[in-house]
């Protein structure tokens, strides 16, 4: 798919490689690209662009977590449910509007969209709104009833976060005893009803020693596994999370240390070399985030995506469209500067450049962040040094 100047069709690259966007647009685009024949996605994708039609969004229903994960972006006090969200009412009611005005594709994501009690009856309604969808999930509370209610209203993927391979390092990770066990049994439960799983790890310097084992687990299982080690600060702005983060050296070096994952980042980068870009030359951000996709938080705040907190419109008061098109305004007139170091930067397809990123690094999106720099300088010479075709 083309969307931008990004193609979305590797397995394990994402959007630039970004894990960070796992509530984001890319995974939503993703998924339509493996939903879909590509004439369709092309079809579909150009015409939601050209009339900014919000063909794709995740929906974190709820911050709430059973684990305390320290690498986290939800701030503590959301996690705890100090913070209220949504009544199952106005979420639905959101649901209804989504799919009004144009959603087809939907990601229901949290904290730990599982924990919600009126889990079942949400995703039952947008189901029934005709919406494909796609959870994200720590899988440790995929009890039986919940295998049985996907296998009855199936998703088009359930994306599993895996926080390493050994009771010792869940428990390090996630601070809840049992976890591995428990997120193991949800895997186990899905696949047994025929439910197509993914694997995905947020890499880390607690759980960077257990890469190998993650992967030999997701291929036992037959299942699709990615990585990205990208952390970022809190949305409160509690940097905590970044005291985990792999150098972009060691992050790059796990990325390459897989043939496949390899491969895919060439793959990336000679697609990228080839696209043509949808968006004015001066557009500050070159994805569908505010142009055909969107994250709503718990609170029913609508983002262009979870990665950008700069524009936002109250979808829970003033309702989805009139914030919709407050977003699609707000987006158009993010422009770059005369003097933008990105816009002739020969590492933009290989950084996982993102404004909003930007703006968690250094609180401009208009700075563009030292590690995502640092992290496509390390790519670009992997992919020079094995192939020899990198230019940048
Ligand atoms: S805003 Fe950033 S994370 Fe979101 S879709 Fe755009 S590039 Fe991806
Ligand atoms: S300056 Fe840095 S962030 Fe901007 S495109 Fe280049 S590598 Fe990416």
């Amino acid at each position: 798919m083309t969307v931008g100047n990004r193609a979305m069709s590797t397995d394990s690259v994402g959007s630039g490689g970004g894990y960070h966007r796992g509530t984001g647009t890319a995974d939503n685009l993703r998924m339509i690209e493996d939903a879909c024949d590509h004439s369709v996605i092309e079809r579909l994708s150009e015409h939601a662009w050209r009339d900014r039609i919000p063909i794709s969004g995740s929906f974190a229903i709820t911050h709430r977590c059973n684990f305390s994960c320290r690498h986290c972006y939800v701030p503590l006090q959301d996690r705890t449910g100090q913070e209220e969200e949504l009544s199952t009412k106005v979420v639905t009611r959101l649901l209804d509007e989504c799919a009004e005005a144009g959603c087809l594709y939907m990601l229901l994501t949290g904290g730990e969209p599982l924990i919600r009690p009126d889990f079942a009856e949400i995703w039952i309604h947008a189901k029934r709104k005709g919406m494909i969808l796609t959870l994200f999930t720590n899988g440790s509370l995929v009890k039986p009833e919940v295998a049985e209610l996907l296998t009855d209203w199936p998703p088009f993927v359930v994306e599993i976060t895996l926080y390493g391979a050994s009771e010792e390092t869940y428990g390090n990770v996630t601070g809840m005893p049992g976890a591995y066990k428990a997120a193991r049994d949800g895997i186990e439960r899905l696949l047994s009803a025929g439910l197509k799983v993914r694997l995905k790890s947020l890499i880390t310097k607690s759980n960077r020693h257990d890469l190998q084992a993650m992967e030999d687990m997701a291929s036992a299982y037959g299942v699709r596994f990615r990585i990205d080690a990208a952390l970022f600060a809190r949305l409160d702005g509690d940097r905590t999370p970044l005291s985990l983060r792999l150098t972009p050296e060691e992050s790059v070096q796990a990325e390459f240390a897989n043939k496949n994952r390899s491969d895919d980042w060439r793959r990336f980068y000679s697609e990228q070399e080839r696209l043509p870009s949808l968006l004015p030359e001066d557009s500050l951000y070159d994805c569908g985030a505010g142009v055909m996709s969107f994250h709503i938080d718990p609170k029913g705040r609508l983002y262009p995506c979870v990665m950008v907190r700069t524009v936002s419109g109250d979808a829970a008061t003033e309702g989805f469209c009139s914030a919709w098109l407050r977003i699609v305004g707000g987006m158009r007139d993010r422009r770059t500067p005369a003097d933008w170091p990105c816009k002739s930067c020969e590492m933009r397809t290989l950084c996982g450049y993102c404004p909003g990123f930007f703006e968690f690094e250094s609180g401009s999106e208009m700075v563009p962040s030292n590690y995502l720099c640092r992290l496509g300088q390390n790519r670009g010479k992997i992919i020079r040094e094995t192939c020899g075709s990198a230019r940048r």
